[in-house]
């Protein structure tokens, strides 16, 4: 049986649409709301859990065993921790990330009224001409980074004149670019690469008019970057869950921006053997390029929704990011054979 051609054009365009709606763990609705507008589009009902996440259930040829898969919306980012006397502002991390890989980015800081102040993070001792050897030798801390506001101010009252006060959410600019060659770099490919993939292999089903071989529920997770993501959300009857979340690329690891990865293993310990190996079986059938890989800093929606006392076969899934948590890159092969093997996982009877 081959499976039904992937529009990658849809695949990339609702990915780059996605990375570009800023959206920290928290502050989600935006991504969410763009989500459930795809899913309008596939003519697919959707709804939303009371926490913000969004469920979609494709019926299935039985529904002895229900099936879902995971993606998360949310991202990395920050909040205002303080308004300081000089105007500028501290802030406390979203997720978990080193202040270093966003020193120096673009900044929006969004404030209770809706309005949106822009600005960059810094490091408090920036300018090489003011501080010396301080630039490269300050530990890049809470502490010791701000947010400069691109507006008139040097004072604690005139920012909050801007309506800006401790709680907003921070978003960290993307920086999309997709190039020439196929590749991806942006900031929160994590895990919006595993968004587009699922609603690519939603795409695709219903463009080619299958039908799953179990009922399937498409969970959009909106609080994984802090580890609780897909702990509720799923019918009770369910008896399989796969997380489509990045794959960790790097030194030691076999996953690359080209290949899916089927991980075995992470922080929270090994995925259910048998549907690993389901997993694998199927890739080796469709002839899907893919990795088998472990992630040692590393901890999934589906292992959340274990700890929460989930009762299913969990399994994880995923495009290869090079510098996951920090400016982030995959190519179109990866999303691809993620795609296919989402859709392999949809259609297969058992
Ligand atoms: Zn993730």
């Amino acid at each position: 049986m081959s499976l039904p051609a992937i529009d990658e054009k849809y695949l990339q365009n609702i990915l780059v649409a996605l990375l570009n709606i800023p959206s920290p763990t928290g502050f989600a609705d935006a991504a969410i709301d763009r989500v459930a507008a795809a899913l309008d589009e596939l003519g697919l009902a959707h709804a939303r859990t009371r926490k913000g996440a969004l469920t979609t259930t494709l019926a299935g040829k039985r529904a002895d065993a229900p099936r879902a898969l995971t993606a998360h919306v949310d991202t990395l980012g920050a909040m205002v921790k303080e308004i300081k006397a000089n105007g500028r502002l501290k802030l406390t991390k979203i997720g978990g990330f080193a202040w270093n890989t966003v020193e120096g980015e673009s900044c929006q800081v969004f404030t209770r009224s809706g309005k949106i102040v822009n600005g960059s993070l810094l490091l408090t001792q920036a300018s090489g001409h003011v501080h010396g050897a301080a630039v490269n030798e300050t530990r890049r801390t809470d502490e010791n980074m701000e947010v400069r506001l691109d507006e008139r101010t040097s004072s604690a009252a005139e920012t909050r004149e801007l309506g800006i006060e401790v709680g907003d959410f921070v978003a960290f600019a993307p920086r999309v670019v997709v190039t020439e060659s196929g590749f991806i770099r942006s900031r929160h490919l994590d895990d919006k690469a595993g968004v587009a993939a699922m609603l690519a292999a939603a795409k695709a089903l219903l463009d080619a008019g299958q039908t799953p071989a179990q009922r399937t529920t498409l969970h959009f997770s909106n609080y994984e970057e802090v580890g609780h993501g897909a702990a509720a959300g799923f019918p009770a009857d369910l008896a399989e869950l796969v997380a489509v979340d990045m794959a960790a690329v790097g030194a030691g690891q076999t996953s690359d921006e080209f290949h899916v990865t089927i991980c075995v293993k992470d922080s929270g310990g090994p995925y259910h053997h048998g549907l690993s190996n389901h997993l694998r079986s199927l890739a080796d059938q469709h002839k899907i390029p893919y990795q088998v890989d472990i992630y040692p800093y590393y901890g999934s929606d589906a292992e959340a929704f274990w700890r929460a006392g989930g009762d299913v076969r969990a399994a994880l899934i995923g495009p290869g990011v090079d510098a996951s948590h920090n400016y982030e890159r995959t190519h179109m092969d990866a999303l691809m054979a993620t795609t296919r093997l989402i859709l392999a996982y949809l259609l297969a009877e058992a």
